[in-house]
């Protein structure tokens, strides 16, 4: 299996995270990726290589032109402002303000954006986020042109957590997403997306949630004791031309693999009966017992089954790096993964 991946993703180093009421290193950071291809170095699967550029169109297809345009000048727009530290929401439309104007100044405008705090937006984000972008793009036309029967889109910042206009969860486009509409686009009538990462991936559901021709499940922390906490819920199965489509199994904190794997086997038996015609997988290697932000319990040795059970359904896949935070593990764990997907 050939791993897409480029060295731009460094742009993205924000200093600061809100989170536990202080402003810490984020832990979505540069050196996830060095414990990646370290361990890629030590058990190598397939070459590196280098994404090519696809443009914007199926970016845009995705995501609002407006929110593009937004996170294209956020970053400018905070420094024009003055402001001393990075970009962070302070002010969101809530409940009780339902139909919000789009501000005109930043402050306001990162609110309308934003679906969450933790992740501010630093100098570079936007070209590393685009460049994540073509990375994923990159994987899925290696699926979709017959080329390869599995890929890894190395992706970094991840995506799954964006959805048509609003970034949050340190995700600002969604990779998958982009993957799954290429696709889409370039033959395959039916594609699948399972979601593993730890967290809900709300971006992604939201923006197929009406869509039967793109099938999403997601194995995650329940939402009401996790982030995103407002979305994830097993009661979430699709609207419209979608209804049906959409699965969610939340499961609670302490959950071990022996557990976790039968939800798996659940979603790999939905994925079967639908018949896409490839698979992309949002891996996260944030399920781990020791990752510092998540509450399941899978060990390294996991990894391995996760991947074959994957792999036994035949489908061509396209495996697109989330989260994982624990981060000297982070890489053992995934190339494990992707060990377990080839067998
Ligand atoms: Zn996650």
């Amino acid at each position: 299996m050939d791993i897409i991946y480029t060295d731009d993703h460094r742009l993205r180093a924000a200093k600061t995270e809100l989170y536990g009421g202080e402003l810490v290193p984020p832990f979505e950071c540069p050196e996830r990726m060095d414990f990646i291809l370290e361990a890629l170095k030590e058990r190598p699967i397939g070459s590196i290589i280098a994404p090519n550029h696809y443009g914007t169109d199926i970016i845009n297809q995705v995501h609002d032109a407006d929110y593009l345009s937004f996170l294209d000048t956020a970053w400018d727009e905070w420094q024009a402002a003055g402001m001393k530290g990075e970009p962070i929401p302070t002010v969101w439309p809530s409940r009780s303000m339902p139909a919000p104007h789009i501000p005109a100044f930043i402050d306001g405008k990162i609110g309308y954006y934003a679906l969450s705090s933790e992740t501010s937006i630093a100098k570079g984000t936007i070209e590393a986020v685009h460049a994540s972008a073509q990375v994923a793009l990159t994987g899925a036309d290696h699926i979709a042109s017959g080329k390869a029967h599995h890929m890894f889109s190395l992706c970094r910042p991840p995506g799954h957590h964006a959805s048509r206009d609003q970034y949050g969860g340190y995700c600002f486009i969604n990779n998958a997403a982009i993957a799954a509409q290429y696709m889409r686009q370039n033959g395959a009538q039916k594609v699948a997306i399972l979601d593993v990462d730890f967290h809900h991936g709300n971006g992604t559901q939201a923006i197929f949630y009406d869509r039967d021709d793109v099938m999403f499940l997601s194995l995650h922390g329940d939402p009401s004791d996790a982030f995103p906490h407002f979305l994830g819920y097993a009661d979430e199965t699709g609207y419209g031309q979608g209804e049906g489509y959409n699965i969610n199994y939340p499961m609670p904190p302490n959950t071990p693999y022996a557990a976790w794997v039968e939800a798996l086997d659940q979603a790999i038996a939905s994925i079967r009966a639908y018949a896409p015609d490839s698979l992309i997988v949002s891996f996260g290697a944030d399920t781990y017992e020791n990752d510092p932000i998540s509450f399941f319990k899978l060990k390294s040795d996991d990894y391995f089954d996760m991947g074959a059970r994957i792999n036994a359904l035949g489908l061509p896949t396209l495996t697109v790096m989330e989260g994982g935070y624990a981060v000297k593990d982070i890489g053992i764990n995934t190339v494990n993964f992707l060990i377990g997907l080839e067998r």
